[in-house]
Formats: structure tokens, sequence, C-alpha cells
């Protein structure tokens, strides 16, 4: 499976290095941190540590450098060595935070808030969906009303990863009138008098992810945290969007080949009548199948993803990658769940977690719906 892009010299050495931090520090403590909700505050530091936490983002704003593959390089490692795509929400969730905010340069904004969430002291989340606009991002009502040298925002966010532990919110606001071109981006202190956040929503999957509603009561925000463009927010949003679902596809084929290769592990050691379950014919077409998709997943997102870096309009791709990725997933994560019988179903069982986390992926960062009407809006237009 060598890929002269994704398995440079380089990025086989930065492979190694998310294996061994993974098998340390993640995997004998995932299922407890599972149980509990939520991820400690210091895995974020001991992943800056370890120089992961910042790797795709520059080192002059407090990266560990290197590109937006190297970023995804860490995140399909990660899943493929015992971790998971909930933890990737969580741990990462300043690849949705910070890229607006790095985009638009501010320093201040830089030295508040990206140094320290890099470093892993500080944690950000990315706050865009309400209680009434999800998909229709356009249709959000979260106001902040200038006043002054600041806002007052009032509004609610739902569904925000890692919610309850972020220090600080990248947040999308009505600063103008109806519509897409009405928003804007404004970064509100958790802490800030006004803010409250829920205790954490009771999910399917994502566990060790803490997710929350966050309720904003006339909040006073200066404006010099406004980020990028006053009214500028929908574009800033949108310009994100491609690499949040590219990265979405990388976790989906990531977490399919992870199944596979748990698939075959059990296939060949679980006996039934006598012989390994791996003799049927059955099976070890069900696992060739498996990994066909898996393979025709990945390989379909890393070709858009070299499009991508080139510079070429893939909107249309970028979506269509999305939703072949979660296709294969939502198969393969069903099939390992079947071939591992009734310890599939178990929750000491790898692939049970990978079942239930990745239900999401068809659902965040734009619903398998709104990938097909983004191609067809394009294909037909
Ligand atoms: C675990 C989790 C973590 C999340 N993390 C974050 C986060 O950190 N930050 C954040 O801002 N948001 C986050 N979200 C929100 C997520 O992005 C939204 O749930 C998603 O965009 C869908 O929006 P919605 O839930 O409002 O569904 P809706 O938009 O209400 O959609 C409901 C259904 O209708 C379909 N639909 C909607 N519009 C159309 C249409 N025009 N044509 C055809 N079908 C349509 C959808 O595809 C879906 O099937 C998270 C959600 C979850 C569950």
């Amino acid at each position: 499976m060598f890929d002269p892009t994704w398995d440079t010299p380089e990025r086989l050495a930065l492979r190694e290095s998310v294996r061994g931090f993974t098998g340390r520090a993640i995997v004998p403590h995932l299922a407890r941190w599972e149980e509990a909700g939520a991820l400690p505050r210091s895995l974020h530091r001991a992943a800056a540590a370890a120089g992961l936490l910042g790797i795709g983002f520059p080192e002059d704003v407090g990266g560990s450098g290197g590109d937006a593959i190297d970023g995804m390089v860490v995140a399909e490692e990660m899943i493929l060595a015992g971790g998971s795509s909930g933890l990737i929400a969580s741990l990462f969730t300043h690849g949705i935070g910070l890229p607006h905010l790095i985009e638009a340069g501010d320093p201040g904004q830089i030295e508040r808030v990206a140094r320290p969430v890099l470093a892993g002291e500080r944690i950000v989340s990315l706050a865009i969906t309400e209680p009434d606009a999800g998909s229709d991002v356009a249709g959000l009502t979260t106001r902040a009303v200038r006043e002054g040298d600041e806002y007052v925002v009032s509004g609610a966010k739902l569904f925000i990863t890692s919610g309850t532990r972020a220090d600080v919110f990248t947040t999308a606001v009505r600063t103008g009138g109806d519509g897409a071109g009405g928003l804007s981006l404004v970064l509100i202190d958790a802490n800030a008098p006004g803010v409250e956040v829920s205790a954490p929503l009771k999910k399917m999957g994502w566990w060790c992810s803490d997710t929350a509603e966050i309720r904003f009561d006339a909040v006073r925000v200066p404006i010099t945290n406004l980020v990028g463009p006053e009214h500028g927010g929908f574009l800033q949003i949108m310009q994100q969007f491609a690499s949040e679902r590219l990265s979405m596809a990388v976790q989906a084929h990531a977490t399919a080949q992870r199944c596979v290769d748990l698939t075959i592990g059990y296939a060949k050691q679980r006996e039934t009548f006598g012989r390994p379950i791996a003799s049927r014919q059955v099976v070890r077409h069900r696992i060739a199948e498996m990994a066909r998709r898996t393979d025709v997943a990945r390989a379909y997102t890393r070709a858009v993803i070299a499009r991508w870096q080139a510079g070429d309009d893939v909107i249309k791709e970028v979506a269509m990658a999305k939703n072949t990725a979660v296709a294969a997933c939502d198969a393969v994560v069903d099939d390992a769940v079947q071939l591992h019988g009734g310890m599939g179903y178990m929750r000491e069982t790898e692939v049970e977690r990978h079942y239930r986390d990745s239900r999401i992926l068809g659902i965040g960062g734009g619903t398998n719906e709104i990938m097909t009407e983004v191609v067809s809006r394009l294909l037909l237009a």
C-alpha cells in the first residue's frame, strides 16, 4: 500500500512517532476516557510536547510546521494504531477551531489563542451550529450587536465539540442583516459573564469527545475579538470546509482500514466447527469486499487531496470524497461487527466503538445529503 506522497521518508518517520505516542499515551487509557466522557487536558500537553498537536500549523503561530497532508497523516495513523475518530475530534478540535483565526492573521489573537492552544495549554472549539440552524449555516440567529468598542452577543450553539472543556469559542454570529452576508466570526471566552455551558450531551458514539450546548446571554465581547472582516464570516466558514471534509474522509477510510485489520486478525484466530472462520469462503469474500471498499475510498480521497493541494477547484470532488469514504466506512464497520459475532457487540471489542463512532461522519461537517446537494448543484449549474 506504499504511496509516494503519503509515505515519504519524513512521513514514514512521522507515522512511526504517531504510532509510538498512540501506543504509549492513548491506547492504554482510551476505554477509561470513553467511559469518563472526555479527554484529560494532560493529553493535549503531552501531544504538544511530542510535536503532534501542532502538525500542519506554521511554526510562526506556535505550530510544528508541515502541511495539511502531514496533519491528515497524524489522524490516519492514530486511528490505525488503535485511536478513534472520536479521539481525533476532541484532541484536534483546534483543526476546525483555529484555521480562520490563523488565516486572518491578527497578531494579538494568535498570541492569545493560537499559541497556547497549539502548546496544549488552552482548548478552542468551533461554534457554528444552533438549535435551529445546522446544515443551513446562513440561517443562524445568534446575534452580535455593536455597542461602542464591544459586541453584545445573545443566542445559543448546539453540538459543540470539546464545548465543556473549551477556554474559547470561535463563534459564528450575525452582525448584519439576514442571510450569508450578515455573518461574522468572533472569539468568545468561555468564562466571560453570560456564557453558560451545558453538561456534556449524551451521545451514540464519540464518547471520549465531550459535546455541549452553549448559551450566550448578553455576553460583552471586545471588537478586537472579531476574526477577519466584519460580515465576512460565511466565506471564512466555507473556505475551511474543504479541509474539514477531507479530514473526515481520511478518518472514515482509516477507521475502515483499522476494522479490516482487526477483522482479519479475529477471523484467523476464531474457530467454529473445528476450523478458523477465515477458512470459510463467505467470510473470506466478505473481508475481501471490506478491503476493496476501503482501498477505493482511500485512493479517491487521496487523489482529491492532491488536486486540492495543487490549488484546483475541487469543491464538488471534496463532497464526493466525503460521501465515498463515509459510505465505505459505514459498510465496513457493519461487516466488522458482524464477523466478530457476539464479541462484535461487546463494549470491550474495538470494532464496537468504531461502529458507533463512525455514524457521525455522515452527519458532521456537512451531511451526506448536503454533500450530494453540493455535487448536484455544481454538476447541473
Ligand atoms: C457529535 C457531534 C459533534 C459536532 N460538533 C460540532 C462542532 O464542533 N461545531 C459545530 O458548529 N457543529 C457541530 N456539530 C453539528 C453538525 O455539524 C450538524 O449536526 C450538522 O451540520 C447537521 O445539522 P443539523 O444537526 O442541524 O441537521 P439538519 O440540518 O436539521 O438536517 C436534518 C436532516 O435533514 C437533511 N437536510 C437538511 N437540509 C437539507 C436539504 N436542503 N436537502 C436535503 N436534505 C436536507 C440533513 O441531511 C439531515 O439528514 C456536531 C454534531 C454532532 C452530532
